[in-house]
Parts: structure tokens; sequence; C-alpha cells
């Protein structure tokens, strides 16, 4: 179904990636590899380049230097069809971004049918069977004004399913909804990951990290300052940064941890 091939089993690999908005560098160097079926999670401060660093996988920012890998493209390229292989990106974003004049079911189908140029039939059993996948089979006729924010969003996800993506990146898909309506955004994001999509997830839900991270990176300052396994990043931390930033973020009196894209 993909025409991407993989090259081996990596599906995004960053060398030496920097990014500078005018004489701001927010990125300093990121070296990355994420193969198949794997999730990571990137933690970190708010300004600290998450959000730039994702934006730049999927070339919503243009790298300053550098190389970014997607499957077999590089990116960066500038020969490269870059929306093509966009195709074959999700993207959800803390505001859900869904078009208000389409019900769900319109969401979820647009795209497929412009981009993909899939049949009316095709997009709608494509949608109806994503929109299951994330519990809102019964929403189809729905206007997005007309749901929850946490609906909202799994609206959004179950459009990027529609792509058949081979890889999604998550930037605080959570941040922006009520304490009560996290839970079903991130039963849904557990699910995927279970089910073996590749994740690349910013999140300051380190409950969820840990228990749904292969790999967990923590950035500070445009690099990334410490990575690995949830259990050593979240639990041990080996750098005084990590430790500052997670007794922040763990603390329930310190509240304001969230980043402001
Ligand atoms: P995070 O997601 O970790 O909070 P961002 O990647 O959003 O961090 O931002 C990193 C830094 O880059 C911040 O100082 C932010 O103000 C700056 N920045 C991000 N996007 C732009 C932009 N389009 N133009 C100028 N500065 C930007
Ligand atoms: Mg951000």
């Amino acid at each position: 179904m993909n025409p991407v091939p993989a090259t081996g089993d990596v599906v995004v690999d960053v060398r030496d990636l920097h990014k500078s908005f005018g004489p701001l560098e927010v990125l300093m160097g990121i070296d990355l590899t994420i193969r198949r079926g794997e999730v990571v999670c990137v933690i970190g401060p708010s300004g600290s380049g998450k959000s730039t660093l994702l934006r730049c996988v999927n070339l919503l920012e243009q790298p300053t230097s550098g190389t970014i890998r997607i499957g077999a493209n590089e990116v960066t390229d500038p020969d490269v069809d870059i929306d093509k292989v966009r195709t074959h990106v999700g993207m959800v974003f803390q505001q859900f971004n869904l078009f208000p004049h389409l019900t769900v079911l319109g969401n979820c189908t647009i795209a497929q049918r412009k981009v993909l140029k899939r049949s009316a039939e095709e997009s709608e059993r494509v949608a109806r069977a994503n929109l299951e996948r994330v519990g809102l089979a019964d929403k189809v006729d729905a206007y997005p004004a007309q749901l929850s924010g946490g609906q909202q969003q799994r609206v959004a996800i179950a459009r990027s399913l529609s792509m058949d993506p081979d890889l999604m990146l998550f930037d605080e898909p959570t941040s922006a909804l009520d304490p009560e309506l996290v839970g079903d955004v991130l039963t849904v994001m557990r699910r995927l990951a279970e089910e073996g999509m590749t994740m690349m997830v910013v999140t300051h839900e380190m409950a969820f990290a840990r228990e749904v991270a292969d790999r967990v990176l923590f950035m500070d300052g445009g690099v990334i300052v410490e990575e690995g396994p949830p259990e050593q990043v979240i639990g041990e931390p080996r750098q005084r940064r990590t430790r500052d930033f997670l007794q922040r973020v763990l603390d329930p009196t310190h509240t304001d941890v969230s980043g402001s894209r």
C-alpha cells in the first residue's frame, strides 16, 4: 500500500541538524534515528526546540543545515517531492486544525480524495475504519464544534491514520485538553503504539512516556542532552539538567510546564 520503500528498518534519520531563526539558533546539531515500530518521546522545557525538531522532520520548517531522511527519501534534497514524502507522515498538533465546515467524515476523507486520489467509496471506508479505531464510529456526521476537545483530537488522529502513514508525529497532542479528556486520547495513542506504529511524540505526560516510549529524548537549549529507555532517562536521569526538569514537571505545585507552541 505504501510506495515509499524503507531503507532497512530506519524510518527517520536526522544528521547534524541545525536550525536558526535569524540570529536565534534553535537546533544545534541533532542526530536521531528512529526505527520501524519505535515510539520515541521527546521531553524538555518550553523553548528547547522540540516543536522545531518535529516540524523540521516533515519540512514544515526548512533546516539551516544537516540532513533528514524519511524512509529512502532525503527530504533535505532540494529535488525531492516533499509533498509526496509528507503524505506518508502523519502530524497531530496541540490544536486539532479540523475543517469546521466539514463533518467528521468529511475531515477524514478530503485528503484521501485530493492527495491520494482515492474514490469517495474507498476513502469513506478507510475513514470509517479509522474512526472506529479511535472510538468515534458514532460521530461520523457530527461537525467539529459539536465535539469535545478530546473527540476532536481523536478525529485528527483518525484523519492522519486514513493516509496510511509510515510515521506519526505528535506535538503535545493533549496539552490543549481539559484534564478529564486527556485519558481517551492517550489510550488511542497507546493502542497505536501497541499496533506497531512508528511514533515521535512531544509530550509532558511523563506517565505516558514512561509506559509507552521505547526511547525518551530530553532536549534543552537546542540539543539532545540525554536519551535512553524511559526507566533510565525518567527513572534515573544522569544529567543534572534532566533531573532539574523532571523535578519541575513532576512537582504538582508547579503547573506551568507546557510548551507554548
Ligand atoms: P518547544 O517546542 O520546545 O517549546 P520551539 O521549537 O517551539 O520550542 O521553539 C524553540 C525556540 O525557537 C523558541 O525560542 C521559539 O521562540 C523560537 N521559534 C520557534 N519558531 C519560530 C519562528 N517561526 N520564528 C522565530 N522564532 C521561532
Ligand atoms: Mg512546542
